[in-house]
């Protein structure tokens, strides 16, 4: 009998995913002794094709051979434990149908280069690579040290050298054992920023006694008195204390401290900065709730009772965060996990340096800036139980267990949407449905949110909780239009600058305190154009002007990357060019030049391209290092600051001419968001909006700060042009390097679909950017009711719709990518 029972439950064939496009699972035979290690969710060492070799994932095990044909073994078991839970394979296969794209693409977004182990991987000595030798084995040393000489190895190197082609489980083993790491293309020049703490020396620091001697008889300069009693004071929080935080907060010189450290009263020594950023120093966050704050808690509380999602609608500066950090409390005490997520990577230093205090090392973060190796720690630390994790969308797919809480901060973000490549996933869909596998309560929470999520609350299927005050009596900023047609008249500008604003900003300086200034574009100008005749530099892949970068002096279109140099001269009339349009660079640029003694900090995609560089930018400001911040949408997010009495947005008209059906949705919630950054801890802020387009309605709702208004009316439009949350779309865009093909095959694709789905189907259309990295652009969208049977069948259509097309021998170069709820 015991027989019988092993052999019915040992694996014959395996399922296995491959990181690859292809729609289906390949099936490996399992040679026997490899059995007793089959598990689902490791990875294992398959041969595919010719001559490939992939580590997979086991998805399925077959105790009885299913197929008639022999079947190619697994070389090599590559994981003791399962690296993920059937529960993320079911959330990806319900991203894979929903998304409609492929499980291999899901896997492929879903695990760090560590645990994919795929053909561009290179791996190169990690610095334990000493302390790791004794314990690594022949082909392991080898390697070991082919590292050590040469640098870093791709896994073709590493096939050389062994000798053989069967190489991931050496690889792995390397990668656990510590002796090498993922060598990261981009990320090289990330080196962790220090800053100077100071602490106690012994025996003050564990004898308090000995410290109050010494406070109240051994030292009587006052310096040094003040040096250590604001220095308890910032060591209640329990957290590292800066040496320039001690300074301040004594407002003594360094001499004072400097006596003391040579006194063997205080030690210094550096501390990482990325774990603490601003909140480092900064006065203990009271631990008292407000009474608006307890009223909102004891409410979400309620309506948890009855609903797993609750939208917290709170205005900015509410102390949302506060509220957040009740629920992740609770969740962690009995023993739950607890998913934080955050729209933009840039915010989770400032976020988790405030819940660390709370928290400690409970709280991880994750997110794809961080290097592999911390990334993969951090996998295994979820697999093993770790309670908390703050992260950006990826966070999404770390091998949870036992989740009971997701967080999602800033909900209506539209960062939270993966736009390329696929998974093309909404970061918050993909939430709610992962909270809802495993019965986890939500908490979305906004000062202006979405659409979708509000109007869900609004027919009762979320939770609806509003915070309509400020934390600690503070006022909403005030909110000043100012008319730039007007101001051009009256020769008022100073270049981009109306005096409404300049005048602000003189007073924010002469009142040391700061401002930021918001201009949605990257670079010095986004334009450079013929005075004489129509020419405008673009670039030679993309339907796109090229943008001016003056810190590298080059122009470099923003699509594809391509750069080059600055001309003088228009090639077609030899005019000469000029720059146009406005670009953060230049916002820093003309400021500085108007307030020469003024520190500027600039704050996008550019300055922040190393990993650590968005922390040290925001605790220099937080430090009130730097006087202004100037950046694009990165500067409306979150950010979270005791300084700022003045926000200036200098060209809000762009943000309402996006042709996209949220363009008022996003600008309503960008320009509340970025003005709800001035005021915060101590007076009103001032915000200025300069436009030329002063009587749209949306600057109406923002300056009285009235979301309901804003939202009544923005949904009266979706309904009335019949857009989401009343329907569901799907955008299709054709790419082909012949214009023509890309029209014929949009033409096709379009009336096909209209023979069965009829006026759902609109286009296909050239879209404003019609052609980018040389492939041609057309676009096509299916508005869709919201009826699941009905967009299931629709999106079946439409997949064997587009594969018959891409099958056409006609048409091997053509991409249809498919966005779904773009
Ligand atoms: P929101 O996310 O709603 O915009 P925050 O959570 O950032 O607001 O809170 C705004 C400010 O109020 C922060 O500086 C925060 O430290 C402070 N704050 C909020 N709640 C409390 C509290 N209970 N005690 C002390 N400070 C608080
Ligand atoms: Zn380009």
């Amino acid at each position: 009998m015991p027989l019988l029972i092993e052999s019915q439950n040992t694996p014959i064939e395996v399922e296995v995913l491959l990181p690859i496009p292809l729609p289906q699972y390949f099936s490996y035979a399992v040679p026997a002794d490899l059995k007793s290690k089959i598990q689902i969710g490791i990875r294992v060492e398959v041969p595919f094709g010719k001559s490939k070799l992939y580590s997979g994932l086991v998805v399925g095990i077959n105790q009885q051979s299913v197929h008639a044909h022999p079947l190619k073994e697994i070389l090599s078991v590559l994981d003791d434990k399962p690296i993920i839970y059937p529960t993320q394979l079911k959330f990806w296969e319900w991203m894979a149908s929903y998304y409609c794209c492929t499980m291999g693409e899901i896997m492929q977004a879903a695990l760090p280069a560590g645990l994919k182990l795929d053909s561009e991987l290179r791996i190169q000595p990690s610095p334990n690579i000493e302390e790791a030798i004794p314990h690594l084995d022949d082909q392991e040393y080898m390697i070991a040290e082919a590292l050590q000489i040469q640098g870093s190895l791709s896994l073709d190197d590493i096939r050389d050298i062994l000798g053989k082609k069967q190489i991931h489980k050496v690889v792995q083993s390397l990668l656990y054992k510590g002796a090498a790491w993922v060598e990261e293309k981009l990320k090289t020049k990330y080196t962790v920023k220090k800053i100077l703490c100071i602490q106690l020396a012994e025996p003050y620091k564990s004898d308090s006694k000995a410290f109050e001697k010494l406070l109240n008889h051994d030292i009587k300069q006052p310096g040094q008195v003040h040096v250590l009693l604001a220095y308890s004071m910032l060591a209640l929080g329990g957290m590292p204390v800066g040496k320039q935080a001690v300074l301040q907060k004594a407002d003594v010189g360094e001499s004072a401290l400097k006596t003391l450290i040579k006194h063997g009263i205080f030690v210094s020594y550096k501390q990482e900065i990325s774990r603490l950023t601003q909140r480092l120093h900064s006065e203990d966050e009271a631990h008292l709730l407000s009474q608006a704050q307890v009223a909102a808690i004891e409410e979400i509380e309620a309506q948890f009772e009855e609903k797993s999602i609750v939208l917290l609608h709170g205005v900015t500066g509410s102390g949302k965060t506060n509220i957040y950090i009740e629920y992740i409390k609770k969740a962690v005490k009995s023993g739950g996990q607890v998913l934080f997520l955050l729209p933009e990577i840039a915010l989770t230093g400032q976020l988790l340096a405030r819940l660390e205090r709370w928290f400690g090392q409970k709280i991880q973060p994750y997110h794809s800036k961080m290097n592999s190796q911390e990334r993969v720690e951090i996998w295994n630390s979820v697999a093993e139980g770790q309670s908390i994790i703050i992260g950006a969308r990826s966070a999404l797919f770390l091998p949870f267990k036992n989740l009971q809480l997701i967080v999602i901060d800033e909900e209506h973000d539209a960062s939270y949407k993966q736009k390329d490549p696929n998974p093309r996933y909404q970061g918050r869909d993909a939430a709610l449905y992962l909270g809802q596998m495993f019965q986890a309560k939500i908490l979305l929470g906004s000062a202006t949110p979405s659409l979708e999520s509000y109007s869900q609350a609004k027919q009762g299927k979320y939770g609806l909780v509003s915070l309509t005050q400020r934390f600690g009596d503070l006022a909403m900023p005030e909110i000043q239009l100012v008319d730039l047609v007007e101001q051009q008249k009256q020769r008022s500008m100073k270049s981009l600058f109306s005096l409404p604003l300049l005048n602000a900003m003189q007073e924010t300086i002469a009142q040391n305190k700061q401002a930021i200034l918001f201009q949605n574009r990257r670079g010095y100008s986004p334009y450079l154009g013929c005075k004489l005749c129509d020419y405008t530099a673009k670039c030679i892949h993309c339907d796109v002007n090229l943008t001016y970068f003056k810190g590298k002096r080059i122009l470099k279109c923003t699509y594809c990357g391509y750069q080059t140099k600055l001309i003088e001269n228009c090639p077609d009339c030899n005019g000469l060019l000029e720059l146009k349009g406005t670009g953060t660079e230049k916002v820093e640029d003309e400021l500085q030049l108007i307030f020469p003694d003024i520190r500027i900090a600039r704050f996008d995609q550019d300055s922040t391209r190393n990993k650590g560089a968005a922390d040290q930018i925001l605790e220099d400001f937080a430090e009130q290092k730097t006087d202004v911040l100037a950046g694009t949408q990165m500067v409306t997010k979150g950010l979270d600051f005791e300084h700022i009495r003045l926000v200036g947005i200098i060209q809000a008209d762009a943000l309402l001419q996006y042709p996209d059906f949220r363009a008022a949705e996003r600008a309503f919630q960008i320009l509340t968001q970025v003005s709800g950054r001035a005021g915060r801890k101590g007076s009103q802020g001032l915000a200025i909006i300069q436009t030329s387009m002063p009587k749209i309605a949306i600057f109406a709702d923002v300056i009285n700060h009235d979301y309901l208004s804003f939202y009544d009316r923005e949904i009266a439009e979706r309904k009335r042009f019949n857009y989401p949350p009343f329907t569901r779309l799907i955008e299709i865009t054709c790419k082909h390097p012949l214009e023509n093909s890309a029209a014929d095959a949009a033409e096709i694709l379009a009336s096909r679909l209209k023979k069965s789905l009829g006026n759902r189907v609109l286009g296909p259309a050239i879209p404003g950017i019609s052609r980018v990295q040389n492939l041609h652009i057309r676009t096509i969208i299916i508005k869709m009711e919201r009826n699941q049977s009905v967009i299931e069948k629709i999106k079946a259509e439409l997949l064997s719709i587009r594969s018959q097309l891409q099958n056409a021998p006609a048409m091997r170069k053509l991409k249809v990518v498919l966005d779904i709820d773009p």
